[in-house]
């Protein structure tokens, strides 16, 4: 049976719940990560917490636990779930906690936790030589992209669009500069040269990004972390998203225009299987 943590209680999943005054079911008023677990490794476990306790600070939420019980409770929770084989996402969110409905923080109110774990298929080789369709949807988030809020509408309507579109991702433009994916970074490919928006409030500093922009930087790949217009994106010789459970996942259309699956990306890709293998 799969087990869900729920504020101190490991629960059937579909038992599981928090209460409507919960200010994340409310106003959105979270925080989230999703971490690859890989034959029972949390891959990239440090930069996740790291990135929610980050997060939680910009938006003047306390942890819910210390740390050292935070990482108690995730290795109970893939005990109980039998979860040491294959891949999972594991979900952590971290709500400001339960309280009247009132927009001003509740002084003495206790953060929410919740964790899940759900199995998942990262994509496969074949999938990966293949390429995938991306759109482009106009980014309508607010000004604080770096938190990893739970407030994902605009995130939502953009991957619904691209769905309906028979396209993986969505490619999300803000005047004419290209930020990101609505649940995934962006990188393009011109003469050789790696390009990717740089890690400020108007993008989710990826774990994976991270990765691959370390693992570039051993293979001598010049990169730039600036700005990018639509433009430069039509005529990027590779396109490439990156994500926990996407990995490095090279674009093969973009709207109508189709794109051949680089040369970069696939290298790019290779080093960051070994990068997580490595882990293991
Ligand atoms: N950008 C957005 C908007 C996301 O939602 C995500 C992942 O959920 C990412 C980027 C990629 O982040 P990570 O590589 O840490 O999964």
């Amino acid at each position: 049976m799969n087990l869900a943590y729920v504020n101190g209680q490991y629960l059937p999943r579909l038992d599981a719940a928090v209460s409507i005054e919960d200010r994340g079911y409310q106003f959105a008023d979270g925080v989230y990560e999703v971490i690859w677990l890989k034959n029972g490794t949390l891959i990239d476990e440090a930069a996740h917490f790291k990135r929610l306790k980050r997060s939680l600070k910009e938006l003047s939420i306390a942890m819910p636990t210390t740390e050292r019980a935070l990482s108690i409770i995730t290795h109970e929770l893939i005990r109980r779930n039998h979860a040491k084989q294959g891949d999972y996402m594991l979900y952590i969110q971290i709500t400001r906690g339960t309280a009247r409905r009132n927009h001003l923080f509740p002084k003495a109110t206790r953060p929410s936790l919740v964790m899940t774990l759900t199995r998942f298929t990262p994509p496969t080789e074949a999938e990966i030589n293949k390429g995938v369709k991306i759109i482009t949807h106009p980014d309508i988030r607010w000004g604080r992209r770096d938190v990893k809020s739970i407030a994902l509408l605009p995130n939502i309507l953009a991957r619904q669009k691209a769905g309906e579109a028979g396209a993986r991702e969505a490619m999300l433009v803000n005047g004419d500069t290209v930020t990101e994916g609505s649940t995934a970074n962006i990188f393009i490919v011109k003469r050789g040269v790696l390009i990717t928006h740089p890690a400020d409030n108007q993008i989710l500093n990826g774990v994976t990004r991270l990765a691959i922009l370390a693992l570039a930087a051993k293979l001598q790949i010049k990169i730039e972390e600036r700005a990018f217009t639509t433009k430069e994106v039509a005529a990027a010789d590779e396109i490439f998203i990156s994500s926990t459970t996407a990995g490095v996942l090279p674009v093969s259309q973009l709207d109508a225009k189709k794109i051949t699956v680089g040369k970069i990306a696939l290298k790019l890709y290779a080093a960051y299987q070994d990068y997580v293998s490595a882990q293991c």
